[in-house]
């Protein structure tokens, strides 16, 4: 046997015998689970295709199934319009099909949480996985499907200027641009999904592209001979983000044939330039590869380098990273993990011990009014010291990631602030007043006078903004 051959033969025995590599037993007693509050026989963090496919096929296998939704319910397809690719629909909104896919698994009895996990212990077992409300969880097995997130720019003027003409979401804040001039930057298929987008509101788009060509597919790129107003300027970097102090004016480009940087005007900056995984709170605990997305230590399942910990989706693929491929991967880490549950001896005895410690959400959702008319708007500013406004638009996912937030706010604050949801679509009068030119707007009045806006917002920061105006 010549030594190529032999390197050969003993890379198939160690790949055949990660294949069948088994789950040790010391580490991972069912005995151990008795005593535990809060358990879950499957946790599945993250809300897109993978996640809820996971949770479908666990919620089949008679699971009790925990999807924890993320700070972006949906995952990104919400951020898409028209999804065509999905087998059997030839043409879905994404978040439709995403709206769809959650009822598919609560009407199996899949308990869909509205909370972000925040860390976990994958050195123990049960594993224990904490929510940025304070809940603890003790899963028996965990499926992480948390996704990727877009990458930003990282040039001069992008924080100062994030909402306030820069943004990644066009299905979100499209409607703010009408009759403007926008850029969107980037090659992919998100470029131009992002530039169709805001085909009917901008009056001129230009998709400014680094290379002497886009990566995205054909098809995508065939599609944009139908809009006029969309055209493509290749061979230009952005290397800032040029503003008057409160908007952006326009973007300085890096010309790469002319070699020179050129002024280049725009009112808005949508960005569509990839995305990176979302494993900041796994990367400690479980092998990561070198651009951050989870590895599988096998090519047949959904195995991480924990036995009972599986990843799915985007979080785990850099290559495909297509909704279908995604919600494949839901599905065989569902499988891998009900071979799991069913090896370390979970069986319809010991569940049933396990019944009266299973995890349930029992928080209420809070009632926050809809003002749904100018006048209501102006007697509420008038008959309260301060008010919290949470300006949104209908199907705008960042919206939906900033409701807990707001939710579990008016719930803390509620007995010193008053909260309320303005529609911007509704009351496009209120969009001109306040200069809305991103969902969510988050603003703070205090004796009627708006004090402070926000267009991101975290909880500690929306908190300390309260204390500050109700001091
Ligand atoms: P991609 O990674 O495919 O494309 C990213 C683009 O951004 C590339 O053209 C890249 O340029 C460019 N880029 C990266 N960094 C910079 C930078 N600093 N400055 C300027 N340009 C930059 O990401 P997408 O989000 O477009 O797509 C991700 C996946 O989702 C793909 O698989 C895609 O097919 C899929 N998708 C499918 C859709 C559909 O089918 N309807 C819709 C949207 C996405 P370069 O080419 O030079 O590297």
């Amino acid at each position: 046997m010549t030594k190529s051959n032999y390197i050969f033969l003993l890379v198939i025995i160690s790949l055949c015998s990660s294949c069948r590599m088994g789950i040790s037993r010391k580490a991972v007693e069912i005995n151990n689970a008795y005593d535990k509050p809060n358990i879950a026989h499957v946790a599945i963090v993250g809300s897109g295709p993978a996640g809820y496919s996971a949770a479908v096929y666990a919620a089949r296998f008679n699971w009790n199934t925990v999807v924890f939704k993320g700070p972006k319910p949906g995952g990104l397809l919400t951020e898409t319009s028209e999804v065509e690719n999905w087998p059997g629909k030839k043409s879905i909104l994404g978040f439709e099909l995403m709206a769809d896919m959650e009822r598919h698994a609560r009407s199996l009895g899949v308990q869909c949480v509205q909370d972000t996990i925040e860390s976990v212990n994958f050195n123990t077992w049960p594993f224990v996985l904490k929510t940025q409300e304070g809940i603890t969880v003790h899963a028996l097995s965990v499926i992480i499907a948390t996704g990727a997130t877009p990458v930003m720019l990282e040039v001069k003027g992008e924080d100062t200027y994030w909402g306030r003409g820069i943004t990644t979401c066009a299905k979100c804040d499209a409607f703010f641009y009408k009759g403007q001039d926008v850029v969107v930057v980037g090659g992919g298929d998100s470029a131009i999904e992002e530039a169709i987008q805001l085909a009917p509101y901008a009056r001129s788009i230009t998709i400014l592209v680094r290379k002497d060509r886009m990566r995205a597919a054909p098809i995508m790129q065939n599609r944009l001979s139908q809009y006029p107003s969309i055209s493509v300027m290749y061979n230009v970097e952005v290397k800032e983000i040029l503003g008057d102090g409160n908007q952006v004016t326009g973007v300085m480009l890096w010309s790469i044939k002319d070699r020179a940087l050129k002024k280049y005007s725009t009112n808005g900056v949508f960005l569509a330039i990839g995305h990176k995984p979302n494993t900041q709170v796994f990367s400690s605990s479980v092998s990561c590869d070198n651009q951050g997305y989870i590895k599988m230590v096998d090519c047949r399942s959904q195995k991480t380098s924990i036995p009972g910990i599986f990843a799915a989706g985007d979080v785990e693929d850099g290559h495909y990273r297509q909704a279908i491929v995604s919600a494949g991967s839901g599905v065989k880490a569902a499988i891998d993990a009900n071979t799991f549950l069913t090896e370390i001896g979970l069986n319809t005895h010991n569940k049933k011990l396990l019944e009266s410690h299973l995890f349930m959400d029992n928080r209420l959702s809070g009632s926050i009014k809809e003002i749904r008319d100018v006048a209501s708007f102006n007697d509420v500013l008038a008959a309260h010291n301060v008010v919290v406004v949470d300006f949104f638009k209908d199907d705008c996912p960042q919206c939906v990631e900033v409701e807990p937030i707001f939710v579990s706010i008016a719930q803390e604050y509620g007995h010193v602030a008053t909260f309320i949801k303005v529609n911007t679509q509704q009351l496009l009068d209120l969009s001109g007043r306040f200069h809305i030119y991103k969902v969510p707007s988050i603003m703070i009045f205090k004796q009627g006078a708006l004090v402070a806006r926000y267009s991101a917002i975290n909880k500690d920061q929306l908190r300390s903004a309260i204390e500050q105006s109700t001091s």
